[in-house]
């Protein structure tokens, strides 16, 4: 639901909730069409903690410093001679005091120091590195939880796209460091000699095809109907166009899952998940699927399956980092797809 932007810049917002591994709650700001919410009462670029005196003198600002004095501390309490453990104590609380941050004000493009800080990285990609996301990320990097570290980039990545390279970073530093988590097993091998062409049609073909056979399986063609008639009624249409024009068999006997796009079986899956909490239907196969891999699936969708993405000219954009990256997440979500079915 749409509701007025928390600065009062008076637009209509919509904050779609993001929840991470550790139960915090991020609240990303969309604008109704569907682009990034760069509100106007937010500094693009933020130095020495000057904020323009709208936000200065606003209420959230003021509850923001009373925070930061009651948990008493702020990253200038940190020098190069404080011990491990000294950072580790400053760091949890500046966690806390992040998490306020983002709470309070959360723009992913607010922040972004465009001076020199500013790292050029290759392909002439841009790593923006402070941004409150990414300060989040680094609190959750030093007191150990990688897996909040790389949700938050993740997210930072979804509007920026110059995280991956941090993201890989955090993946091999969690294999590791925690070498027996599930999740560490696969290879984030950065010297994959496959072109992005290449990727799409073997990793992620694979992997839509893993998710569709488990709509198949799990999301019956009479819920698909009942709960998606206009979607249904569209593939209805595109499979009759289509046979009509076809003059072999093949592809035929399609049914509609598989003329489903990667992002309308991401939606289905969403959907799903929020009904089946809201109807505590809690044994359902879709509650096993958790907020992270939708997250990894979403991020898939967004760099290499989007159809209207902007690689379709310049197939070769991705680094290498986003590409050793999409074929652990594919991989991944593969492999736990198949483990439900065991279970
Ligand atoms: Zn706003």
């Amino acid at each position: 639901m749409a509701i007025s932007c928390r600065t009062g810049c008076g637009q209509d917002v919509l904050y779609e909730m993001e929840s991470f591994p550790d139960g915090f709650i991020y609240y990303m700001p969309w604008n109704l069409d569907r682009t990034i919410h760069n509100c106007q009462n937010l500094p693009e670029n933020e130095t020495n903690d000057e904020l323009p005196s709208n936000i200065e003198n606003s209420t959230i600002w003021q509850e923001y410093r009373q925070l930061e004095a009651e948990i008493g501390v702020t990253s200038y309490d940190l020098t190069f001679d404080s011990s491990e453990t000294e950072k580790f104590e400053i760091f949890k609380k500046l966690l806390v005091l992040q998490q306020i941050k983002c709470t309070l004000f959360p723009s992913p493009l607010m922040y972004g120091y465009v001076t020199s800080d500013m790292v050029d990285l290759q392909d002439g990609v841009k790593e923006v590195w402070w941004t409150h996301l990414t300060t989040l990320s680094e609190c959750y990097e030093t007191v150990g939880m990688l897996d909040c570290a790389i949700t938050a980039l993740i997210l930072q990545d979804k509007i920026t796209h110059n995280q991956s390279k941090r993201i890989l970073e955090l993946e091999n530093k969690k294999k590791q460091e925690q070498p027996n988590t599930t999740n560490s097993k696969y290879e984030v091998s950065i010297d994959t000699k496959l072109t992005v062409m290449q990727i799409r049609d073997t990793h992620v073909r694979e992997l839509e095809k893993k998710i569709k056979d488990f709509l198949r399986k799990h999301y019956s063609i009479e819920k698909f109907r009942a709960e998606n008639d206009e979607l249904f009624l569209q593939i209805d249409e595109s499979r009759e166009t289509k046979n009509e024009r076809r003059d072999v068999a093949i592809g035929k006997f399609d049914d509609h899952y598989e003329h489903l796009t990667f992002g309308s079986c991401i939606f289905i899956i969403n959907q799903e998940v929020t009904r089946c909490k809201k109807k505590k239907e809690l044994d359902s196969i879709f509650l096993k699927i958790s907020s992270q891999q939708k997250r990894e699936m979403d991020w898939v969708r967004d760099n290499f399956r989007n159809e209207i993405d902007h690689t379709v000219e310049n197939v070769e954009e991705f680094d290498a980092c986003a590409k050793a990256l999409v074929i652990a997440y594919s991989a991944r979500i593969i492999k736990h797809l198949n483990d439900l079915e065991h279970i």
